[in-house]
């Protein structure tokens, strides 16, 4: 769903991040990139998403500076996020507390960690072992609590995904696939 033009408003910077991040998905696809996704056909899995929205929201992503868009005739078409990016994490952080406050009683979904002490992080992303603002490439995540397994689709990529893992590390359950679909001509 795009913002009506109407929430433009140049003395409102909320408003204009949210021409940029507030579309359907958009944030689901900036959460899986921190997860670790690259790749269009494990985005396209996890997400189940239209192809041609998300080939829409990537393309829109890195014309943005939130993604970019590497080939590499090894490993072939990925997406990571760049500086820009990142700096989304403390939002995407605040929205995972916000939903484990108010829409889950059994505990957090995904808990934190500091992969270096495996102290738990705040809400604010402070390692309450050794009192650090953890940068993302050293946050692990797990399953919390709260985290239903039978809610879970069982496949290799969800499955990476519950497992203990630092952020960002890569996700490659597509390239094991024999035939990879790959992205839409028009990415
Ligand atoms: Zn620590």
């Amino acid at each position: 769903m795009t913002l009506p033009s109407t929430y433009a408003d140049d003395n409102c910077s909320l408003a204009r991040t949210l021409e940029i991040i507030g579309e359907r998905w958009t944030l689901m696809i900036i959460r899986d990139a921190f997860y670790g996704v690259r790749r269009f056909g494990d985005f396209a899995a996890q997400l189940k998403i239209p192809r041609a929205v998300l080939a829409n929201r990537l393309k829109s992503l890195v014309r943005e500076g939130v993604l970019i868009r590497e080939e590499d005739a090894a490993t072939g078409v990925e997406y990571r996020l760049t500086d820009k990016g990142l700096a989304l994490w403390p939002v995407v952080h605040a929205l995972m507390n916000w939903g484990d406050a108010f829409y889950s009683p059994a505990g957090v979904k995904r808990a934190l960690r500091h992969d270096q002490d495996g102290g738990l992080l705040d809400r604010e992303g402070r390692c309450q072992d050794c009192g650090s603002v953890v940068p993302v490439p050293q946050i692990r995540i797990e399953t919390g609590p709260g985290f239903d397994p039978a809610a879970s689709d069982d496949d290799p990529l969800s499955r990476a995904i519950n497992t203990p893992r630092r952020l960002l590390e890569p996700i490659v359950a597509s390239r094991t696939r024999p035939v990879d679909e790959g992205e839409p001509s028009t990415v």
